[in-house]
């Protein structure tokens, strides 16, 4: 198969959701009609269960589900499909804006009943920020939930997304009979009792056609057929270009435990969402079509197996064939190396591979080479974008609690934050070390894990910081910029890669702050 065909026929995305919506459900069913797995239950559910374990060990089991479901990946009709997994808990959801960076497009679940929950409206609106392509699939339909147009409309408003139904629901719960699918003009019946049954759908190109009435009753169908007239209506006609470029949503309505309107969201899904795009470096737009090597570290994972040390790091390919033992430049290093037993993963088994693609997955052993926003090329220095940090939420001083273990703390900081897992900053002042996370499950991780992985021990002490912001000096030899260095020595601090972060204790102090230096901005990502 030539390049290019290999490029046209990926698919790589992810499904987001807030947790119990159905994404574990609904990707089990996609992976079936890649016949990728063979019976429901082979994809394991990575949430994180409170109370039946302790939390720690619920992580560990966690880590290790989520380093096999990491990427899933099967064939459908003819087209690679790459399914990046992205943690629903909140306190993880920094490991789903990275993995966002490697997506080309999503899939949000819904719940029928429940409607826009939170965790959905905040990766929605990163997946916007980005004007990344989302389909919505409106999940649960064999329960009872709210009116088909009240939750389009919630998701118009809530979400800020332009939504064209591209099906639409017979009845809902207990009177669900069925979907008529916009999209291809078809009709699916559903059966209660028919669990799983993967159906054809009923050619249905003119619902006007009788044969609907004797099919699912009169008055279902005139329901049908007025539902559908106000839809046609009111929403805008699907426009590829439109939802290619993030202006404009197609929602599908189905049942993931069903399988009941999941082949339809496949089937659509494989036709309109993107092959891998061009990415953005800081110095040139990438084309998946270039023939060099470029692809960028989104994800890393320690091994599961403490006593080795090695890690995987998760290449997104952006353009060119990642090959085999072939040397790449490792660019924040200036470095060649060579990779002898890439993995590629495939439905939920990873195997060594000789080849991959744009829109494909590596996963690179690593022996603490890598850190997330690596990039590496075939010789040309390129930095990609869109990898960046945000102000954590929470901040602890961190202390050394076994002093002959020094070293072994360091180390074990040092490669636990290359991993993305929380935020280290420096103070200025005395040299202290602070750790910001997103949640506070991660300082239980992070514990645990210098323990069992590095042999170092650690306590934490509170500290009030209401959030980190990035201080760019827009004229650094202004009096302005050194006299807010003096009066707020005390809350500065360095992150990892030496930027200067001011650690402000309430959204108060950052008001006044900015507006007393306003040649210095304070920014909330650490890429600005
Ligand atoms: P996740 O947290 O988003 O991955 O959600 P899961 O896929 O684990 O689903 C959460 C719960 O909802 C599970 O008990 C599923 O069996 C159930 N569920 C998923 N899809 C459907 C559906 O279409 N109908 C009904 N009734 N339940 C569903």
């Amino acid at each position: 198969m030539s390049f290019l065909k290999e490029i046209e026929r990926r698919r790589t995305f992810g499904i987001i959701s807030h947790p119990d919506a159905g994404k574990t459900t609904l990707t089990e069913k996609l992976l079936l009609f890649g016949g990728a797995i063979q019976e429901a239950g082979a994809v394991k559910n990575n949430k994180i269960k409170k109370g039946a374990t302790s939390d720690f060990m619920e992580i560990e089991r966690q880590r290790g589900i989520s380093v096999a479901t990491s990427v899933l990946a099967f064939i459908y009709k003819d087209k690679k499909i790459n399914i990046l997994d992205t943690p629903g808990h909140k306190d993880f959801a920094e490991d789903t804006f990275r993995t966002l960076t490697a997506v080309d497009s999503v899939i949000v679940v819904i719940d029928v009943a429940k409607g826009v929950e939170e965790q959905t409206e905040k990766l929605v609106e990163v997946c916007r920020m980005r004007n990344i392509p989302i389909i919505v699939f409106i999940n649960k339909l064999d329960r009872e939930g709210k009116d088909a147009f009240d939750l389009l409309d919630e998701v118009e408003q809530k979400l800020g997304l332009t939504v064209t139904p591209l099906s639409f629901p017979i009845g809902m719960g207990y009177d669900f009979k069925g979907i008529y699918n916009i999209w291809d003009k078809t009709l699916n019946l559903f059966s209660g009792d028919k669990k799983q049954v993967v159906s054809e759908g009923v050619e249905f190109d003119d619902i006007d056609n009788p044969e609907l009435d004797t099919m699912i009753g009169e008055k279902a169908a005139n329901q049908l057929r007025e539902e559908l007239e106000l839809a046609i209506e009111v929403y805008p006609d699907f426009d590829l270009e439109a939802y290619r470029s993030g202006h404009q949503q197609p929602v599908f309505f189905g049942s993931a435990l069903n399988n009941f309107g999941v082949k339809e969201l496949l089937d659509c899904f494989i036709e309109i969402a993107p092959s891998p795009q061009p990415k953005k470096a800081e110095e040139r737009l990438v084309d998946s079509k270039e023939k060099e090597l470029t692809g960028f570290v989104f994800k890393i994972h320690a091994n599961m197996d403490p006593k080795h040390r090695d890690r995987l790091a998760f290449v997104k390919i952006v353009s060119g064939t990642f090959k085999r033992n072939a040397p790449y430049l490792h660019v924040r290093h200036n470095k060649k190396l060579k990779f002898s037993s890439p993995n590629a993963f495939f439905a939920e088994k990873k195997e060594i591979v000789e080849e991959s693609f744009p829109g494909d997955i590596v996963g690179l052993h690593d022996t603490g080479h890598f850190k997330i926003g690596d990039t590496l090329t075939e010789g040309e220095v390129l930095h990609f974008k869109g990898v960046p940090s945000f102000s954590p939420e929470h901040f602890r001083y961190v202390n050394n609690a076994d002093p002959m273990k020094s070293k072994q703390l360091t180390k074990g900081l040092d490669q636990l934050m290359d991993e993305g897992v929380a935020q280290l900053f420096t103070l200025e002042m005395n040299g202290r070390k602070v750790i910001g996370t997103v949640g506070a499950l991660q300082y239980e991780v992070i514990q645990y894990r210098l323990e069992h992985e590095y042999g170092a021990k650690c306590t934490y002490e509170n500290l009030n910081v209401h959030k980190a912001c990035w201080v760019e000096p827009t004229d650094p030899k202004n009096d302005e910029f050194a006299d807010f260095k003096r009066v707020k020595q005390r809350y500065l601090a360095k992150d990892k890669q030496g930027q200067l972060v001011f650690l402000a204790d309430s959204a108060f102090t950052m008001q006044m702050t900015q507006s007393k230096y306003p040649s210095v901005k304070l920014h909330f990502t650490s890429e600005y």
